[in-house]
């Protein structure tokens, strides 16, 4: 029987099943999606996630990070990391190391997808196998915290994030979060010439005309943008637990916290 079975092979999944190999155990992944998986996402890693991928001999490219800015056209707060430099780092670069570190502690990862999860004493039944533990790394919506009914409703406003890239020399080492009335955009260096710019809003609108309210910021950027928009949303995601008998729940699947405006305590 394997040891861990981890539904969900994007950076959650992926960690867990390189932290248990670590420990001495077989982990199994299954992920629909091939390597390397983009996602719609601000790409910063802070100083802690940093030093966590590190400890697992992950070690991604990317652009050092000193800190960050809000800004809101008249004012400026700003303040440097204290315990060394974050990372900005493309989404499939993050994944395409992650997928090498799993692939040389052979880990193996299976196309597929968890639809059904039955479960006794002894173990899990998921995907067509068996393991002493399913770990759900299956992101923001989770069907398998669905299908075990840990997710509860949530009262509050609903809030989206929409990211793009612009071909653009990065200006700053700190990812500047800039304010306005209906949301925030906030800019990760990522590359020589790569920035990234999520927007998050209670807002459903278009990204240009989220972009509309920055006027500084579209004019540093100058229209070059270089990927397509990606979204995902409701970001804020509340758990009644996030272990039910044998399956536990990582990742967004484990519920959300909106890293902005820190709403969305899962347990609340
Ligand atoms: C706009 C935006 C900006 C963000 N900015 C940042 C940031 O700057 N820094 C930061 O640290 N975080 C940021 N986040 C959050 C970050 O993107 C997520 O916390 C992170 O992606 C969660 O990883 P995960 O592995 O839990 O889920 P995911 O990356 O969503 O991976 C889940 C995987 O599960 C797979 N899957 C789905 N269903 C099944 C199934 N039934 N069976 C098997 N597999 C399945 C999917 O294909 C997917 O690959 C941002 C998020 C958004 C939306």
């Amino acid at each position: 029987m394997i040891d861990v079975l981890v539904a969900g092979g994007g950076p959650a999944g992926l960690a867990t099943a390189i932290h248990a190999t670590l420990a001495g155990m077989e982990a199994v992944v299954v992920e629909p999606r091939l390597a390397p998986v983009d996602k719609a996402c601000g790409e910063g890693l802070m100083p802690s996630g940093v030093a966590a991928l590190r400890a697992l001999g992950v070690r991604p490219p990317g652009r050092a990070l000193r800190g960050i800015s809000y800004l809101d056209g008249r004012h400026r707060a700003q303040a440097a990391f204290r315990d060394g430099p974050g990372l900005g780092v493309r989404r499939t670069e993050l994944h395409a190391a992650l997928s090498a570190r799993a692939a040389e502690l052979g880990v193996k990862v299976l196309p597929g997808r968890v639809e059904e999860v039955r479960q006794d004493g002894e173990g899990v039944r998921a995907a067509g196998l068996r393991a002493r533990w399913l770990v759900a790394a299956d992101g923001l919506h989770s069907p398998v915290r669905a299908m075990l009914e840990l997710g509860l409703p949530d009262p509050g406003p609903r809030r989206y994030g929409l990211r793009r890239h612009y071909r653009v020399a990065p200006w700053s080492d700190f990812v500047e979060v800039h304010w306005a009335a209906d949301g925030e955009a906030y800019v990760t260096p990522v590359g020589d010439e790569l920035v990234g710019v999520a927007v998050l809003s209670s807002r459903r609108r278009g990204y240009a005309e989220h972009l509309a309210d920055f006027p500084a910021l579209l004019e540093r950027l100058g229209g070059r943008a270089v990927t397509p928009v990606r979204g995902a949303g409701p970001l804020r995601q509340r758990v009644r637990a996030r272990v039910a008998g044998r399956v536990l729940l990582v990742g967004d699947a484990a519920g959300y916290v909106d890293a902005l405006t820190g709403e969305g305590c899962p347990w609340r």
